[in-house]
């Protein structure tokens, strides 16, 4: 049935795929927070294995990779976080761990841009994370891979690097939660759709970025991202 709208709604966000002209059409973008113990201590945490703590960013978030990221407003210390990309292609609720590699569709290298100021305001005031992770142009990602591919996240190496000097260098296998349990845990949450994103935590070394900085990131086995920070939008 022909819908008719008020105005032409926005084409929907999708990513590149490697081997094919057929894009990857994005329903919602879910990530988990501490999930490298050494990033939680940088950040001043306790790296215990307790519930893992998920937030999203909206799918239209995703721009940058391949070309230019306006430093956004509002902040003074702007953090990039490397990390894997999982997508799904089978959605479902109460997936079990051991069943959860199958809902996946293909991996990709991602960027959590993050207001870091405004993330430890929020912490301090127990106030919502949404503008310090879910502003415009939060979410870089590289074209997908298909898991057939890539295989299974296990000690894949994983880095990012500004102006040519490395910031960030850990291993898949470092996450608190794995790939599975991840999946496992968040939909027992919510109900995982086709075309789903998980960005899957940050290892340590994030740092702030500046107009003119040059970022390049990666993770074995994976097409690497490389974004150039803008000056103010
Ligand atoms: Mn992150």
């Amino acid at each position: 049935m022909y819908t008719s709208y008020v105005f032409t709604p926005a084409p929907r966000t999708a990513l590149a795929v490697r081997g094919s002209a057929d894009r990857f059409a994005v329903r919602r973008i879910y990530c988990i927070g501490r999930n490298y113990a050494d990033h939680v201590r940088e950040m001043g945490g306790d790296p215990s294995r307790e519930s893992p703590i998920f937030f999203s960013k909206p799918a239209d978030a995703i721009a940058g990779a391949g070309g230019v990221v306006a430093y956004p407003p509002g902040t003074t210390d702007l953090h990039h976080e490397v990390e894997l990309v999982v997508a799904i292609q089978r959605g479902g609720a109460n997936i079990p761990a051991d069943e959860a590699l199958n809902h996946v569709w293909g991996y990709a290298v991602g960027n959590d841009l993050t207001r870091r100021d405004l993330q430890a305001q929020a912490r301090t005031k127990g106030q919502p994370w949404d503008m310090s992770k879910g502003f415009d142009a939060s979410a870089q990602i590289g074209v997908l891979t298909p898991a057939s591919e890539f295989g299974e996240p296990s000690t894949q190496a994983i880095w990012l690097k500004v102006n040519g000097q490395t910031r960030q260098q850990s291993t898949l296998d470092k996450m608190i939660w794995s790939v599975p349990e991840i999946i496992a845990a968040l939909s027992q949450l919510v109900t995982l759709q086709v075309g789903d994103l998980i960005f899957t935590g940050t290892p340590e070394g994030v740092s702030a970025l500046t107009p003119g900085d040059e970022v390049t990131a990666g993770i074995e086995g994976l097409d690497p991202i490389e974004f150039r920070i803008g000056p103010p939008a």
